[in-house]
């Protein structure tokens, strides 16, 4: 099963999320478990949690087909100590409703090491997560690679394996490839869809892909940068997108949409289905 689907609103109420993805005909989507653009939100209601819960039964999404977002204020590589702190708290409360909606994994950025060594930045990121994971049992961990920009950990599978090699709770880890950050980071999604997955696969076998993130790039090949664009409609081509909904490698895990265009998701989901199916 193919678990296609963009990320949706949480607006209202969160449990109008799988409502939303529904009705886009999504088979699989993602979420921000609360407002990412701040450090606090109100409590999650258990009647809310257990509404999620109940919509994810009624329109037929597993734990396995959504794939929540941590708030991107979140740094767990951070040298400073005061937003340590918030990130930890923040990190271990949506790690919590994670739970409490009845979902198993939660997708979070690596961080920025800001100062000093990568090295001593991925020390920082493994010990957050080894103490989210140590706290709240029952979660899993999907590390997202990304562009690399700046100090921004985990843009090669070098720094990624240093990172889960750094962690102790490794069976509950492992990781989100997003296409529009492996292309940004310089590998090439777009000729070689293929050959980047294998690669992925050599090093860290097929059980550590979590999930993935399907974005077209508007920004060119090993620019660093991290700008989304709609399937198809990019640098990278919806043939290299078609490729990798084809690998069974794919199969059961979440393969969440986050394009810019709302109004293309219900034919974006439908072309790659599609195209999975053929
Ligand atoms: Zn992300
Ligand atoms: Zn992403």
């Amino acid at each position: 099963m193919k678990y296609i689907g963009p990320h949706v609103s949480i607006k209202e109420n969160i449990s109008l999320s799988a409502v939303r993805a529904h009705e886009l005909s999504a088979t699989g989507f993602a979420i921000f478990t609360k407002n990412q653009r701040q450090w606090k939100a109100p409590q999650l209601k258990e009647e809310d949690a257990a509404l999620f819960r109940s919509e994810m039964r009624k329109y037929g999404y597993s734990p396995s087909a959504v794939l929540p977002h941590a708030g991107y204020l979140i740094n767990p590589a951070t040298p400073d100590e005061e937003l340590k702190k918030k990130s930890l708290a923040l990190f271990l409360d949506e790690a919590g409703r994670t739970v409490s909606l009845g979902l198993e994994m939660l997708n979070i950025h690596p961080g920025a090491f800001k100062e000093g060594t990568a090295e001593d930045g991925i020390k920082r990121a493994a010990a957050m997560m080894d103490e989210v994971m140590d706290q709240v049992p029952g979660i899993r961990i999907a590390i997202e690679n990304t562009a690399g920009a700046g100090t921004v950990l985990g843009s090669s599978f070098e720094e990624l394996d240093m990172l889960l090699s750094s962690i102790r709770n490794k069976d509950r880890t492992g990781f989100t490839l997003d296409t529009a950050h492996l292309f940004g980071a310089g590998f090439d999604v777009k000729n070689d869809p293929d050959g980047v997955l294998d690669a992925f696969f050599a090093r860290f076998g097929k059980e550590k892909l979590f999930g993935m993130h399907l974005n077209d790039s508007m920004v060119p090949h090993a620019s660093k940068k991290d700008r989304h664009e709609s399937i198809g409609r990019g640098l990278i081509g919806l043939e290299a997108f078609t490729a990798i909904v084809r690998r069974r490698e794919t199969d059961d895990i979440p393969l969440i949409l986050e394009t810019p265009d709302e109004t293309l998701w219900k034919d974006e989901i439908r072309t790659l289905l599609e195209a999975a199916a053929d």
